[in-house]
């Protein structure tokens, strides 16, 4: 059982002291990683600015079987075995192969706080030499740290900053009243390059936004398509999305969920990623706690399982770059073609398995480094199957 420490104030205390592990980010990707070392013996400081779920920081959209797979079931809120998709040509119903849900952002994150033993601190990480942590609270060493802080990777020595940086932009709303389907709408109403959504989260909706050029702004358009529904603006939650791979480690660092880019292009779905790679993550450095591998064969093949990944980020980036340029026409025609039952299942069934769910596993699966990357390698057609039925 975690230990929650949150500090406000006064009550903030100096933070110091030796840790085997400091995870900095408690949200997808941090408590994934300290999820996996649960048990382990490892002392670990799990950090983040605000208390676990106290944030949201998505529309909280995930397949089904990850909510079952990690044991969060209960934040689920609403489930879905259809995506409607809108363009101004038309609309189309697509039939998926496997469900996906809303959940509760901060139940989500206080179930998943539940399956570690880490110690909680809630402090505003500045940065890092070597193995200390610099933080508003005082400074806290490891030879293990992680950076889960999203899309800025604040203990990366690179900088990077919008609009340049390869980032989409996204904002939604969350206004009160139930809606029965998961719709998108590819319309250049809304953004040029880009997708709006409704999630419907039982008493709730999220509706948003996304452009994939960082430069496109999205508020007007969010208000836009939230007017167009017959809902009230209120309550704003947005962020940038990184929609590039960047290194998973640097300088002795492990990097993961956003703060590696690991929230996937076109679609911009960076939960499970999230979860996926925080796990990953986890059970290398569970085996340098319990010495089964150093710290550097840890640094060595989590880079390697992460860059194992790349190219299916790159190939959903390519398609996040041509099919906007598409006439919105074209573009209708392909949803309409895709909507086929067995092209819905078989390119549903393959982006899941990027990042498939039965990888989770139970909290202390002792899953090392080689199977991790065997998974990895047969987790994906094979390119030329790709390129395949990009030709068919
Ligand atoms: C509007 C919007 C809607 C989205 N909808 C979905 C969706 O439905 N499904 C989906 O799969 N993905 C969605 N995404 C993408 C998804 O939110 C991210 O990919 C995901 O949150 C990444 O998780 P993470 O744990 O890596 O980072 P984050 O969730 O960003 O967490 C980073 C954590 O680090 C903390 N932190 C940051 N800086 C500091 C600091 N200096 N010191 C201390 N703590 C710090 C933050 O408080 C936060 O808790 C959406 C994104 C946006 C912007």
């Amino acid at each position: 059982m975690a230990v929650r420490s949150t500090k406000r104030g006064a009550e903030r205390g100096p933070l110091s002291g030796e840790w085997d592990v400091i995870v900095c980010g408690a949200s997808f990707a941090g408590l994934a990683v300290a999820r996996e070392l649960a048990g382990s013996g490892a002392r670990t400081l799990l950090l983040d600015r605000y208390d676990i779920g106290e944030r949201q920081t998505s529309a909280c959209g995930i397949p089904t079987a990850w909510l079952h797979a990690m044991g969060l079931e209960e934040s689920g809120r609403q489930e879905f075995g259809e995506l409607v998709v809108h363009t101004p040509h038309g609309t189309s119903r697509y039939e998926l192969p496997w469900t996906f849900s809303t959940f509760e952002y901060r139940q989500l994150c206080q179930l998943l706080d539940d399956q570690n033993d880490a110690r909680f601190e809630t402090a505003k990480v500045d940065g890092r030499s070597d193995e200390t942590m610099h933080t508003d609270r005082g400074d806290v060493t490891a030879p293990l740290i992680v950076d889960a802080l999203g899309w800025r990777r604040v203990l990366s020595r690179d900088g990077f900053q919008p609009p340049d940086a390869p980032l989409s932009r996204g904002l939604e709303v969350h206004p009160e009243g139930g809606s029965a389907d998961l719709e998108i709408w590819i319309d250049r109403r809304y953004v040029p390059a880009g997708y709006g959504w409704r999630f419907p989260a039982a008493r709730e909706q999220r509706i948003g936004v996304g452009s994939f050029d960082p430069r496109f702004h999205v508020r007007d358009t969010t208000e836009l398509l939230a007017e167009d529904l017959g809902r009230d603006r209120v309550r704003y939650q947005g962020n940038w999305i990184p929609h590039k791979m960047r290194h998973a480690t640097e300088d002795g660092v492990f990097f993961c969920g956003d703060s590696a880019g690991h929230c996937l292009p076109l679609t911009a779905e960076g939960i499970r990623t999230a979860f996926y790679f925080g796990i990953a993550l986890g059970r290398e450095l569970r085996a340098v706690v319990e010495g089964r591998q150093t710290r550097e064969e840890a640094l060595r093949s989590y880079a390697e399982f992460a860059d194992s990944h790349e190219w299916k980020f790159r190939w959903l980036l390519r398609a996040q770059r041509l099919l906007p340029r598409l006439p919105a026409r074209v573009q209708r025609a392909l949803i309409r073609v895709a909507g086929r039952k067995r092209f819905v299942d078989w390119a549903f069934g393959h982006y899941l398995r990027i990042a498939p769910p039965e990888f989770a596993g139970s909290a202390n699966d002792q899953v090392g480094p080689s199977e991790q990357q065997a998974h990895a390698e047969h987790a994906f057609p094979a390119q030329g199957d790709l390129l395949e039925s990009e030709h068919a």
